[in-house]
């Protein structure tokens, strides 16, 4: 599992940052985002760290596929299975923190 000390995220995986928990495996941690954009917002993050969609996919692409199911279930629960699934990727794209993390977007009908 790797983890680089610096990022908030590996903080909020470690327990040393708090976070509202929606879902957890062996690989894989879900959140309430703090700064909700829908009435339901979850962050889902593999427990190791990659920057970035593009390392995760190219490294470890079942982890990527996991996350996609998990959003689904979140959905499944929320939302008769809808929603919208984003990755930012880079700074210029409105990409904060730099380990890998998928908005998930549910809960009610999503503006354009
Ligand atoms: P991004 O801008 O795509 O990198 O997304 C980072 C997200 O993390 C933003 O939507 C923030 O609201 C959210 N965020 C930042 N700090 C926390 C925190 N301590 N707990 C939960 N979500 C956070
Ligand atoms: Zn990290």
């Amino acid at each position: 599992m790797s983890k680089d000390n610096d990022c908030l995220f590996c903080k909020i995986i470690a327990g040393d940052i708090p976070s509202e928990k929606v879902y957890e495996d062996d690989t894989t941690y879900a959140f309430k985002d703090i700064n909700p954009k829908a009435k339901v917002h979850v962050l889902i993050v593999p427990k190791s760290h990659y920057p970035n969609v593009a390392a995760l996919a190219s490294q470890d692409a079942g982890q990527l596929a996991h996350m996609v199911g998990v959003a689904q279930s979140i959905a499944d629960r929320e939302f008769h299975g809808e929603y919208r699934l984003v990755f930012n990727t880079g700074k210029d794209a409105g990409q904060t923190v730099f380990h890998v993390h998928a908005h998930v977007l549910t809960g009610e009908v999503l503006d354009e």
